[in-house]
C-alpha cells in the first residue's frame, strides 16, 4: 500500500488509484496529487509516481519507530 501525507492535517491518505486528489480527513487538496505530478511529468506512469512521491506502509513504520 501507498500513501501521500496531507500537508494541512498530516493525514495518510491510501493511494488506490489516480484519483486521490483532496485528502479524505480535511478535504483540502493534497499537494502532490498525482494529477498535478503527471502535468510535470508527462512521461512517467503512476507505479513511479508511487515510488517516487508516496510513502509506503514499511517507511511509516520506520518513521514511528524513531519518534
Ligand atoms: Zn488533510
Amino acid at each position: 500500500m501507498h500513501f501521500l501525507k496531507c500537508n494541512n492535517c498530516g493525514h495518510l491518505n491510501e493511494v488506490k488509484g489516480e484519483y486521490l486528489v483532496f485528502c479524505q480527513k480535511c478535504n483540502k487538496k493534497l499537494e502532490n496529487n498525482y494529477s498535478d505530478w503527471k502535468t510535470r511529468n508527462p512521461d512517467k506512469s503512476i507505479e513511479e509516481y508511487k515510488r517516487l512521491v508516496c510513502i509506503t506502509e514499511d517507511e511509516i513504520r520506520k518513521e514511528v519507530g524513531n519518534s
